[in-house]
């Protein structure tokens, strides 16, 4: 058993500046393994960025080419455990015989092995067996080698044998293509600002990229609900934690009345003209949605209401917004111009 899984592969790794090297070199490595100098090849880099699908893509290419390689992905966890059984029940070197007779090993998440000296010791061995008989060897980690910590010198000094190729986040262009693609493959359309919205507010992690498209198609094809912009923003809160910009109520109301062409004095006063009462009513809703502000508060800092009044205009501004299709563009224009 490979352990390989097909659904990662180089077809559906989207290249980008963030992964044009790691992505390069694992092809140059899937072409001719254990013929180039990337031996080891490491890819690093943070969470959700695509080791994992790398080192399956790779291990999946050379299975394609050379159906006759025997080639093995294993998480630096998993190989753990069983070096450990192996050990209690003496079977030591049988576990060390099984790793030397693959082609080409695979090894996620190498940083697993810090502070592990029987596992490293064991994997010393088998490394430079592969290593000097040219078999391949990949392996990924969260930090670069020199980052590393409680991991022997000497084990070390063979992960910079070949070469590091780092992950990096992913800029904007591919994160739309990435996007895209997951739409794709879907067979789902998506209004071209939303997925310019989750592509310019998540940004460090494709895991979470993918997340947010994925809530986004379940509600769109579930729950047959539109997807608005401020669905999208919901969704998109629910993935990026505390990187959020709080904004002030005070420059809300400024957003709102600049929006509805009016001073912030008249959204404020007392008067009952429908389209004012709307615009306090958005504000008031908005206060509530992007700022910690208590009711209370957000009353008292728009026009001087009480929380009784502000907790109405959030529930008028939220049954506006399934009816009135003016006041839904309201909405969405205004979340758009409070998140840039
Ligand atoms: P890591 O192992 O670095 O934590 P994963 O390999 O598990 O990250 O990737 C997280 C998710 O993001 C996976 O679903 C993966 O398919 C996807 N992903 C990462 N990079 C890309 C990319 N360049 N193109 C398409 N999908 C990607
Ligand atoms: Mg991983």
């Amino acid at each position: 058993e490979s352990q390989l899984n097909p659904n990662y592969n180089f077809e559906n790794f989207l290249e980008g500046d963030s992964n044009r090297l790691a992505r390069s070199a694992g092809l140059a490595v899937a072409n001719k393994p254990g013929g180039t100098s990337f031996n080891p090849l490491l890819v690093f880099g943070g969470v959700g960025l695509g080791k994992t699908h790398l080192a399956h893509a790779i291990g999946v290419e050379i299975k394609d080419k050379y159906p006759e390689k025997t080639v093995l992905y294993i998480s630096a966890e998993k190989f753990t455990q069983q070096y450990i059984e192996s050990v209690k029940k003496n079977t030591r070197n049988d576990f060390i015989h099984f790793y030397q007779l693959i082609d080409v090993l695979i090894i996620d998440d190498v940083q697993f092995f810090s502070g592990k000296t029987g596992t490293q010791d064991v994997f010393f061995h088998i490394f430079n067996h592969l290593h000097q008989n040219g078999k391949q060897v990949i392996l990924t980690s969260d930090k670069a080698p020199v980052d590393m910590q409680d991991i022997e010198q000497r084990l070390l000094s063979r992960f910079k044998w070949g070469l590091s190729a780092e992950l990096q986040s992913p800029d904007y262009e591919t994160r739309v293509s990435i996007l895209r693609n997951k739409l794709y493959r879907d067979g789902v359309e998506m209004p071209e600002e939303i997925i310019d919205y989750v592509a310019k507010n998540i940004k460090t992690n494709v895991r979470e990229l993918e997340g947010a498209i994925i809530s986004l198609i379940a509600q769109s094809s579930f729950n047959k609900k539109e997807v608005t912009l401020d669905l999208a923003t919901q969704i998109v809160e629910k993935f990026v934690k505390n990187t959020k910009r709080e904004v002030s109520i005070d420059y809300i109301q400024k957003v709102v009345s600049d929006y509805f062409q009016m001073d912030v004095s008249t959204l404020q006063s007392k008067t009952r003209k429908r389209h004012i009462v709307q615009a306090r009513q958005l504000a008031m809703f908005f206060a509530k949605k992007f700022t910690k502000a208590s009711l209370a508060s957000i009353g008292s800092q728009i026009g001087k209401r009480d929380h009784a009044t502000v907790l109405h205009a959030c529930k008028t501004v939220d049954n506006l917004a399934e009816t009135d299709k003016q006041f839904r563009k309201y909405i969405d224009d205004l979340t758009k111009k409070l998140s840039q």
